[in-house]
C-alpha cells in the first residue's frame, strides 16, 4: 500500500468515526412516532434587583431619601397630608395607569415642587425585563420592544400630564434583567434601586413597617408605597415618617443629592 492510500483509508475512517459520533448524539426519531410540540422558550435569565444610596451626610443629622411607588388604584391620604404638613421632600414614582384615575392627588403633588419629585414608574406597571417571564406572578414586558414602550409610555403620559420630563426609572417590583437595564439607560434614565424596603409591596403590618423604616441609616433610600389606601402598611409608613423627622433626619429627593447605584443603575 502506497502512501496515498495510507492516508486516503485515515480520512475515510476519520470522516466515518465523526458520522457516527454525530449518530449517536441526535438519533433519528423512528418513522411513525407522535410529534412532541416544540419547546416553549424557557428563561433562566437571573433578574437583578438594584441597590440605590445616596452620598451619607456624614456628621450630623443623617441623611435619607423617601421614595414611594404609585403603581396603580388610588392615593393614600395618611401618607400624603403626612408628607404634605410636615414639609417631607420626597420623590413619587408614578405610572400613567396611577395618573389617569388619580387628578386630585397629582394636583397636591405639583402644587409644592419643593416637596415633590415626580419619577418615571412605567407605564402599565409592567415588570421591565426584555424575557419572557413572571415576577411575583405579573408577566414581565417580555422584550425591548415592549420594555421601551413601557418606559416611554410613562415618560409621555408624564409630560401630557405636566409633569417635568423624569430622569429617573423605576420598574414594576423593582427587578431587572441586565440588558434591560442597559437598554432603560441608554434611553437617557439613572435606575432607581433602594437599600431600605419599607413595606415590601404595602403587604407589611404597620408596626413592621415602623421596624424597617427606624433602621434606615444616613444615605438610605427606603421604598414604600402610596397607593394603599386600605392597607396598614399606611399607617406604619406615616408615623414612620414623624419618627424619622423627630430624630432628626435630613429628608432628601433623588434629583438634589449625588447617588450610587449598583448593577450599572447609575454611574
Ligand atoms: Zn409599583
Amino acid at each position: 500500500m502506497n502512501r496515498f492510500l495510507l492516508t486516503s483509508a485515515f480520512i475515510v475512517a476519520a470522516v466515518s468515526a465523526v458520522q457516527a459520533a454525530q449518530t449517536a448524539q441526535a438519533p433519528q426519531q423512528p418513522a411513525g412516532w407522535p410529534q412532541l410540540p416544540p419547546k416553549a422558550a424557557v428563561s433562566n435569565i437571573k433578574l437583578v434587583e438594584p441597590h440605590l444610596h445616596v452620598d451619607r451626610a456624614g456628621k450630623g443629622a443623617p441623611r435619607i431619601a423617601l421614595t414611594f411607588d404609585a403603581c396603580m388604584g388610588k392615593t393614600d391620604p395618611r401618607i400624603l397630608s403626612t408628607l404634605v404638613e410636615q414639609r417631607i421632600p420626597a420623590t413619587i414614582f408614578v405610572t400613567a395607569r396611577w395618573l389617569r384615575t388619580n387628578p386630585d392627588s397629582l394636583a397636591v403633588f405639583l402644587a409644592h415642587p419643593d416637596l415633590f419629585e415626580l419619577e418615571n414608574h412605567g407605564q402599565n406597571h409592567i415588570p421591565a425585563v426584555d424575557v419572557p417571564t413572571k415576577v411575583y406572578g405579573i408577566a414581565a414586558a417580555g422584550s425591548p420592544q415592549a420594555v421601551a414602550q413601557e418606559v416611554k409610555g410613562g415618560a409621555d403620559a408624564m409630560l401630557t400630564a405636566g409633569i417635568p420630563q423624569p430622569r429617573w426609572f423605576r420598574g414594576a417590583t423593582a427587578k431587572y434583567s441586565p440588558t434591560a437595564i442597559m437598554q432603560i439607560r441608554s434611553m437617557g434614565y439613572r435606575i432607581a434601586g433602594y437599600s431600605v424596603n419599607g413595606d415590601s409591596g404595602s403587604l407589611l403590618p404597620a408596626k413592621m413597617v415602623e421596624k424597617q423604616y427606624a433602621s434606615a441609616k444616613d444615605g438610605d433610600v427606603i421604598i414604600s408605597h402610596i397607593n394603599q389606601p386600605t392597607h396598614a402598611a399606611g399607617e406604619g409608613v406615616a408615623a414612620s415618617i414623624l419618627a424619622l423627622k423627630a430624630k432628626g433626619v435630613q429628608f432628601v429627593r433623588l434629583q438634589d443629592i449625588p447617588e450610587k447605584g449598583d448593577d450599572g443603575t447609575t454611574n
